[in-house]
């Protein structure tokens, strides 16, 4: 069971990720590519591929926003620390390592 100061610094720390991804999700945001379409062939699939990465980076980040968000709400609603699939406690190295974790260190290994 996680005491109100630990939940207190696993809240704080989400709240910094939180912060942290939208700043990346910013900077992660497809540029306008869609400025010079007549430009050569190879400059265009570099682009192509530009924005491919961007996509994906932007992708990840809002799977991982999603998850501070659920981390955020289970804080809220004073569930935060219990595995969601077997409702042991997650142990604490693991929300060291990451906060939004839902599962314990045992479901996690059995994904
Ligand atoms: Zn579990």
């Amino acid at each position: 069971m996680l005491s109100k100061e630990e939940i207190e610094k696993y809240k704080t720390q989400l709240e910094q990720e939180k912060r942290r991804i939208l700043v990346e999700i910013e900077k992660a945001e497809p540029q306008d590519f869609g400025g010079d379409v007549e430009s050569d062939l190879s400059e265009e699939s570099d682009e192509a591929e530009d924005m491919n990465d961007q996509l994906a980076v932007q992708a990840s980040l809002k799977e991982t926003l999603s998850e501070v968000d659920l981390a955020l709400a289970r804080i809220q609603k004073g569930t935060y620390g219990k595995c969601e699939k077997c409702g042991a406690d997650i142990e604490t190295r693991v929300l060291d390592l990451v906060p939004e974790s839902a599962l314990c260190e045992n479901c996690k290994l059995e994904i």
